[in-house]
C-alpha cells in the first residue's frame, strides 16, 4: 500500500488542479471534467448542483457533481466551474454512488437518474422563502455611536444587541414595537449586518383524509410469524447485506411481522424503508405504520411540493424512523438506513415507466448491498425473478403458509365459459355467478367483482371454443394489426392473414370483443337492482381521495358490491366480503406477453384473497374460456409453488426472465416508414455491435407492439435477449454510443432495461 499510493502531500502540489466530475440531464456520456476556481474549492462536494459551460451553449448549463478529486490536468484545457448552486449536498456519497451505477446499468443519463432521486420540490426548494436576519454590527460596540442615533433607532438597536440572537426585520418591529423606518435606518448606516438564510415557510404537518376507521392494536405473534421475524431480525443482526424473500399467503399477517422488524431496527437507532404499491398506499396502511411508531413519514402522490419537502428534510436530517412509500421512496435519504422492505414485492408499480426506467426492486437490492443492510421482500404470489432467486441461493425463503387464526383459505370454483349452459343470456355475468351474488346479497355479505382490462391489445380470441390465435414461433397471441386485416407476433413479427374463423372449432364469429367496467356496471345495477355498487376504476377514481372514500364506504357496509379493475385486487382487508367474482380470466391471460401467466396467477390469487377474511368464510368464482389452463389451476388451488415450477420451465424454452435477461428499444416518430428504417438501421448496429463483441444475444424485430401508435406516433420494437445481462447492456451501449438520427426525421428511441410490460 505504502509503495504505490502516493504521500498525501504530494497531491497537493501546485500543480494539481482541483477537478470536478460533472453529469448533466441531456448529455448521455460523461462524467465531464471541470476546474474548480479557488473560491469553490472548500465549498463544492459531490451530491452538489453547479452551473458549467457544455459544448457550444451560450448559456451555462446546470450539471450535477459527482466527484471532486485533486489531479492532473493532463494538458486539457479545462472549463472552470461557473457557480455551485446548493450550500449543501443533495446527496451523500452511497447516493452518488447509486446514481452511478443506476446511470450505468439502466443506460439513462446520470443527470436524468439524480432528477428521480431528488424530487424536484426539493430541487426548487418548494415552500421556502428567503429570510434575511439582522445582528449588531462590530461598530456598535462602541457605545458613543450607538448614544448618536435618534431615540427610536437607539432603542431597535439596544433590544436586539441585548436579545444575544439574530432577528429578521418583522421580527424586530414587534420586538421594539416601533415601525419599519427606524430598521431601515439602521440597516443604511451600516449599525446591523445582513445575513440571508433559506428556510422552510413553516411547520407544515400533513393531515389525512378521511380513515377508514381499521382499529389497530399489536398482536401475539403467531408461531409462522415467530420463525419469520427470528429470522429477519437475524438478518439486520448480521451487518449483511441479504435478501429475504417471505413467502406469506394472503391473510398470513406479513404487515405485522414488517412491523416488528422494524421495531427491531428502531430500537438500535437504525431506520426503514417499506415500499409498497402506488395503489395501496391506503389510510390503513398509513395507521398502521403511524400507530407503531413515532416518527413515521408517508411518502404519496396527494402531497403538496412544501409538504414533500418538508418530510425529505425531516428524513435527512435523520428525525425519521420508518418511511412509507411508492417506489420512489427508495431514494429516501435516511442517514441511518437499516432495513429495506418491499411489500408485494412482485408489483408492476415498482418499475417506473419513463426514463430512467428503474425497478425499485433492483435498486433496493443496490442499495441495501453498498450499505451491507438486508433487503426483505415480501409477496403471496412472488416474482418469478424472487422466486428463482431462492433456488439459486441468491436470496433466502421464509414461508408462512398458512393464514393467521387458521382460517381457510377460500374455495375458488371455475366457471367454464365455453358452455352454453354457464354462460347467461346476453351478459357477462354467468348463472353460477349470479346466483352467488344473490345468495350473499342475501345473508348481508359484501361482494367484489373483478374486471381486468390491460391496455388495449385485441387478443383474437374465439368465443365458442375459447381458443387464441398464436405465433408459431414464440407461443405468444398475436394480435390484430391496426387495419384489422392482419394478425401480428409483436415479439417476432410474425404475420397472417386475420383468419375469417376460428382455426380449432371452426365457428365463424372470432371476433375480439372487450367489455368496460361502465358496461359491466350497468348490467350490474339492473341484475341486482337493491344492491348498494360502487365502481371503482382510473376513471371513476381519477379524484385525489375518492379511492379512501369509497373503501371506508365499503368498510362500514354503505355498499354491498364492489367492481372494478385490478385496482381493487390488492391489499384491502375487508371481513363481510363473501364472496369474490372474476369476469374475464382470460383478459390477463392471452395478452401477448411472456408473463401473461404470472399475471393471471397474482390477480387471481390476490384477489381472491380478498375474503375469507373474517369468521364467515369466503368463495371466489372465476370466469374463464381457458379453466384447464395450469396458471388458473394453480391459482384455483392457492398453489404458488407448481405455478413457479411450471412457469419456470415454460421460461426455460425461451430464456425468458429470470432464466436470461431481455431488453428493449423503443423506436418512435411521426413517419411511419422512416420510423420502421431507423428501427432498421438500429438493429444493424446492434447486430454489428453483437459481432464485434462477441456477445451471445438474441435480436428480434423491429415489429410493432401491441399498442401500435400511441399518441399519434408510430412505434417499433426491438428486443434483446440473453443469458447474461452484462453482455446484453454492452451490446446495446456499443450499438447506441454514437448513433444519431437526424433531426428531419423526427424519431427518437429509448432504452428499456428489464422491461416489465411488454
Ligand atoms: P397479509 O398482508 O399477509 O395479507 P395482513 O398483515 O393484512 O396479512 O394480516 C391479516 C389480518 O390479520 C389483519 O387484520 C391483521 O391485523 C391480522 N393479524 C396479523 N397478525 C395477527 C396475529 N398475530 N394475531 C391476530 N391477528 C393478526
Ligand atoms: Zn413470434
Amino acid at each position: 500500500l505504502f509503495d504505490t499510493d502516493p504521500p498525501p502531500w504530494e497531491l497537493e502540489t501546485p500543480e494539481d488542479t482541483a477537478i470536478a466530475s460533472v453529469v448533466f440531464r441531456d448529455a448521455p456520456f460523461g462524467p465531464y471534467d471541470y476546474r474548480i476556481p479557488e473560491q469553490f474549492r472548500d465549498v463544492l462536494q459531490p451530491g452538489m448542483r453547479v452551473h458549467v459551460p457544455l459544448g457550444r451553449r451560450k448559456q451555462p448549463t446546470t450539471g450535477w457533481c459527482i466527484e471532486t478529486k485533486l489531479g492532473s490536468s493532463g494538458g486539457r484545457n479545462l472549463s472552470d466551474v461557473a457557480d455551485v448552486l446548493d450550500g449543501e449536498p443533495l446527496c451523500d456519497r452511497p447516493l452518488v454512488r447509486l446514481v452511478t451505477w443506476m446511470s450505468h446499468y439502466y443506460q439513462s443519463p446520470a443527470g436524468q437518474v439524480f432528477d428521480a432521486l431528488i424530487p424536484s420540490s426539493v430541487r426548487s426548494q418548494a415552500g421556502t422563502r428567503q429570510r434575511t436576519y439582522l445582528s449588531p454590527a462590530p461598530i456598535t460596540k462602541d457605545n458613543a455611536a450607538v448614544e448618536a442615533l435618534p431615540p427610536k433607532q437607539q432603542r431597535a438597536l439596544r433590544l436586539l444587541i441585548a436579545s444575544g440572537r439574530p432577528m429578521t426585520e418583522s421580527q424586530l418591529m414587534v420586538h421594539a414595537d416601533c415601525t419599519a423606518a427606524p430598521i431601515r435606518a439602521l440597516r443604511k448606516k451600516g449599525m446591523v449586518t445582513e445575513n440571508k438564510q433559506r428556510e422552510l415557510s413553516s411547520g407544515m404537518t400533513t393531515r389525512w383524509q378521511v380513515g377508514d376507521g381499521e382499529q389497530v392494536e399489536k398482536h401475539t405473534l403467531t408461531d409462522e410469524q415467530t420463525a419469520a421475524l427470528r429470522q429477519i431480525t437475524g438478518a439486520v443482526d448480521s451487518a449483511e447485506p441479504r435478501t429475504l424473500l417471505l413467502h406469506g399467503v394472503t391473510g398470513s399477517g406479513k404487515t405485522e411481522v414488517y412491523i416488528q422488524a422494524i421495531e427491531h431496527v428502531v430500537k438500535f437507532g437504525r431506520a426503514a424503508i417499506v415500499l409498497v404499491p402506488e395503489i395501496s398506499l391506503t389510510p390503513q396502511t398509513r395507521g398502521r405504520f403511524e400507530r407503531r411508531f413515532q416518527s413515521v413519514a408517508v411518502l404519496h402522490s396527494q402531497m403538496t411540493p412544501a409538504e414533500r419537502h418538508y418530510q425529505w428534510q425531516r428524513i435527512r436530517r435523520g428525525e425519521v424512523q420508518v418511511v412509507v412509500g411508492p417506489r420512489s421512496a427508495v431514494f429516501a435519504p435516511l442517514p441511518r438506513l437499516g432495513l429495506i422492505i418491499l411489500d408485494e414485492e412482485h408489483d408492476g408499480s415498482f418499475k417506473q415507466d419513463s426514463q430512467p426506467r428503474y425497478h425499485a426492486r433492483k435498486v433496493a437490492y443496490a442499495r441495501a448491498r453498498s450499505l451491507k443492510i438486508p433487503l426483505l421482500l415480501g409477496s403471496a404470489t412472488p416474482s418469478l425473478e424472487s422466486w428463482y432467486a431462492t433456488e439459486t441461493g441468491h436470496a433466502e425463503l421464509i414461508s408462512m403458509p398458512n393464514r393467521v387464526g387458521n382460517r381457510p383459505m377460500p374455495d375458488v370454483q371455475l366457471v367454464d365459459l365455453r358452455l352454453k349452459d354457464e354462460r347467461s343470456m346476453g351478459g357477462s355475468i354467468s348463472r353460477r355467478l349470479h346466483q352467488a351474488v344473490n345468495e350473499t346479497l342475501h345473508e348481508k355479505g359484501q361482494v367484489i367483482l373483478l374486471l381486468n382490462r390491460r391496455g388495449f391489445a385485441t387478443t383474437i380470441q374465439c368465443p365458442a371454443c375459447g381458443h387464441v390465435v398464436a405465433c408459431p414461433e414464440c407461443e405468444l397471441p398475436l394480435t390484430h394489426h391496426r387495419d384489422g386485416s392482419k394478425a401480428v407476433c409483436h415479439y417476432c413479427d410474425y404475420t397472417i392473414a386475420t383468419p375469417p374463423w376460428c382455426p380449432e372449432c371452426r365457428f365463424d364469429g372470432i371476433r375480439y370483443s372487450g367489455l368496460g367496467t361502465q358496461k359491466l356496471e350497468v348490467e350490474v345495477k339492473a341484475r341486482f337492482p337493491k344492491a348498494r355498487v360502487a365502481r371503482m376504476d382510473s376513471d371513476t377514481m381519477r379524484r385525489p381521495g375518492s379511492h379512501q372514500k369509497v373503501l371506508a364506504a365499503f368498510r362500514s357496509g354503505e355498499i354491498d358490491l364492489l367492481l372494478g379493475t385490478q385496482m381493487i385486487a390488492k391489499g384491502l382487508d375487508f371481513p363481510n366480503v363473501l364472496l369474490v367474482g372474476v369476469i374475464n380470466a382470460d383478459a390477463a391471460l392471452h395478452f401477448p406477453d411472456f408473463r401473461a401467466g404470472e399475471r393471471t396467477f397474482q390477480l387471481v390469487t390476490q384477489v381472491a384473497g380478498r375474503t375469507g377474511r373474517g369468521s364467515r368464510g369466503g368463495r371466489v368464482i372465476v370466469q374463464t374460456f381457458s379453466p384447464e389452463h395450469m396458471a388458473i389451476q394453480a391459482a384455483s388451488r392457492h398453489d404458488y409453488i407448481q405455478f413457479a415450477k411450471a412457469e419456470i420451465a415454460n421460461r426455460r424454452k425461451f430464456n425468458y426472465p429470470p432464466l436470461g435477461s431481455i431488453a428493449r428499444i423503443i423506436i418512435r416518430g411521426s413517419i411511419e416508414d422512416v420510423t420502421e428504417a431507423t428501427a432498421c438501421l438500429l438493429l444493424q448496429r446492434l447486430e454489428s455491435a453483437r459481432e464485434r463483441l462477441g456477445a451471445e444475444v438474441r435480436l428480434l424485430g423491429p415489429a410493432p407492439p401491441p399498442i401500435v401508435k400511441l399518441r399519434g406516433k408510430y412505434r417499433f420494437h426491438l428486443l434483446l435477449q440473453s443469458i447474461d445481462p452484462l453482455q446484453l447492456g454492452a451490446t446495446i451501449r456499443m450499438a447506441t454510443k454514437s448513433f444519431k438520427i437526424p433531426e428531419k426525421d423526427d424519431v427518437q428511441y429509448v432504452v428499456d432495461i428489464d422491461p416489465l410490460d411488454m
